[in-house]
């Protein structure tokens, strides 16, 4: 048969190329306890894109986490491997047929706990909850998760609602597909699996950990341009300095994002500024 082999693991948990598409459909062999992102994809080339490079990239060789892709098409129905088809009530584009998706789903259902604190399971979706730092850091709780990439119009809806789907949102733009979104979301919560980053400190001192931005960094060479890094930086003080981080990262939040600074529950102070 020439049908196109739905997985593909990237990483250190590569499949045999021995096997046979067909096995391939069956349970895929995994490390146990590596946490593991299985993507719904009619683009599996895609991957592991920009998730190959530097630290997750390492991380994948080395088995601390692992990616499958399922590709659509293979789902398909008839000759041509019909994923979509024109929408219910009329309108422009295409929409994935929910019996197409629905079996991807049960496909990567296997071998995974049907908990979803333990599984998420994930639409990508303009229209769903916008995608957080703690959300990152539940879902870097769980042993794995599945995301599934709409193309044209999206999904129908019922393939949703049947597998109790969350919807996450990267931001509030249309993109073409949800794999850039999926692959955005696999960095930020890969990058808090314990031993990825091999420094848990610059995770817990970053932008949103505590719900504000971070302070401006700098580096050598002191003076560039004629522009100078801040003398308090300089000082080997470093209850001025800590100081100094703070007052920035506040005075950051507090003009670019003032819903993060109402947030953490300081708006008060922006009647003194
Ligand atoms: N008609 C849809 C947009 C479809 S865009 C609407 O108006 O809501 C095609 C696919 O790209 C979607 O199915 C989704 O998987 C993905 N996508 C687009 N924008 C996204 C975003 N901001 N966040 C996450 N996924 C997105």
């Amino acid at each position: 048969m020439s049908k196109p082999t739905p997985t593909k693991s990237h990483g250190r948990l590569s499949i045999s190329a021995s096997l046979k598409p067909r096995d391939l459909m069956e349970e895929t062999p995994r490390l146990k306890g590596a946490w593991t992102a299985k993507i719904i994809t009619l683009f599996p080339e895609a991957f592991p894109g920009v998730l190959g490079a530097s630290l997750t990239g390492k991380a994948l060789q080395e088995g601390l986490w692992a990616l499958e892709t399922i590709d659509l098409r293979p789902f398909g129905e008839g000759k041509h491997r019909n994923v979509d088809d024109t929408p219910a009530g009329g309108g422009a584009g295409m929409v994935l047929r929910a019996d197409v998706v629905g079996k991807a789903l049960d496909m990567a259902a296997r071998g995974t706990p049907a908990d979803r604190a333990r599984w998420p399971m994930v639409y990508l979706s303009p229209r769903g909850k916008p995608f957080t730092q703690a959300k990152a850091a539940r879902w870097a709780q769980a042993d794995g998760m599945t995301l599934l990439c709409g193309r044209f119009e999206g999904v129908d809806q019922r393939v949703l609602d049947e597998y109790e789907i969350e919807e996450v949102s990267l931001g509030d733009f249309v993109l073409t597909g949800g794999e850039i979104a999926a692959q955005a979301m696999i960095d930020a919560t890969v990058r808090l699996l314990p031993e990825v980053l091999g420094n848990a400190a610059s995770t817990e001192e970053e932008s949103f950990s505590d719900g504000l931005l971070e302070h401006p960094q700098y580096t050598r060479p002191a003076d560039w341009k004629g522009r100078k890094i801040p003398d308090v930086l300089m000082s080997g003080h470093h209850g001025e300095i800590a100081k100094w981080r703070k007052e920035m990262s506040e005075a950051l939040t507090k003009e670019r994002r003032p819903d993060l600074w109402a947030a953490a529950g300081k708006p008060g102070e922006e009647e003194k500024a």
